[in-house]
């Protein structure tokens, strides 16, 4: 069975639904029985100060600066900071888990605007980063399909010699190309899914090229045609056809991969269904029923 990292620590009351749909997700699949939770415990901060800067750390752990909820979460509470910590276990984990087993997942954001100075945009630490940190004798392989470019992680390529970020987006906010930092844009009017779909096709090229330990995919699903920042040609049913190519060439090619959910900010009766069908795809390739 699919093993998904998630506490109902990760449950945080802020302005925007972002770390309330963690749970709504959790909760389909939990009653769907689509996933075996596993509670990853909460993160030793001392972690967090090697990836980022310590005083940025601190500051998000006291809640005692303007530093704080410089992520835009406002106001800063114990319930965040904790909800915070125990996602960037979750992605340790995750990482851990999909290393040995082929796939693995976390039931939050990667949060890819976060950069070592600071969090930016609903990001406070960088989790994809983090694995990447913490696993310096593996190489790791950011496939980021949020409909944002992942512009925290492509300045932590700068940082770490063993991170490639590839972000494939619809919106020119600020992801930078770099040695270590691909970036595809495929338009969101004019563009189309075989535009998109030769993006995720190049992206395994590199992946299996670089001879990648472990591939994070962020699984956006702010492309999508309803949602505010989205894509008007990206339909639900794309958006599932996305995730099946991207589990099928992970599983044909034997790399290990961890996915996360990465943005969305429609209701979440719209938002959740489109999430919980990334469990669905991963379920279809990497444990189809049999007969
Ligand atoms: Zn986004």
């Amino acid at each position: 069975m699919l093993k998904a990292c998630y506490s109902p620590r990760y449950f945080a009351k802020t302005h925007t639904n972002s770390m309330e749909k963690l749970t709504a997700v959790a909760d389909v699949l939990r009653t769907e029985k689509m996933v075996e939770l596993i509670d990853p415990g909460i993160i030793d901060a001392e972690i967090l100060k090697r990836l980022h800067h310590p005083q940025f750390v601190e500051a998000f752990l006291s809640g005692e600066t303007a530093f704080a909820t410089i992520q835009g979460f406002k106001p800063w509470n114990e319930q965040l900071r904790d909800a915070i910590l125990s996602v960037q276990a979750g992605q340790l984990i995750g990482a851990e888990i999909a290393l040995k087993e082929g796939i693995a997942a976390n039931i939050a954001q990667g949060f890819h605007h976060a950069s070592y100075e600071s969090g930016a945009a609903y990001c406070t630490f960088n989790g994809l980063a983090l694995v990447a940190k913490q696993n310096p004798e593996k190489r790791i392989f950011i496939l980021d399909c949020d409909q944002h470019g992942g512009d925290g992680t492509a300045i932590f390529t700068n940082r770490m010699t063993n991170l490639i970020n590839f972000s494939i987006f619809g919106i020119r906010f600020g992801c930078k190309a770099g040695e270590r930092s691909l970036t595809r844009y495929i338009h969101p009017k004019q563009g189309n899914f075989d535009l998109y779909r030769e993006a995720v096709f190049e992206a395994f090229q590199y992946a299996s090229r670089w001879e990648t330990d472990l591939i994070i995919y962020q699984a956006g699903m702010d492309c999508h045609q309803h949602d505010k920042y989205g894509s008007k040609w990206f339909t639900t049913e794309l958006l599932f056809e996305r995730d099946r190519i991207v589990f099928e060439m992970a599983k044909k090619m034997k790399i290990p991969l961890l996915f996360v959910l990465a943005g969305g900010y429609q209701l979440l009766d719209d938002l959740v269904p489109l999430h919980v069908n990334t469990f669905k795809a991963a379920n279809e390739i990497y444990f189809p029923k049999k007969g």
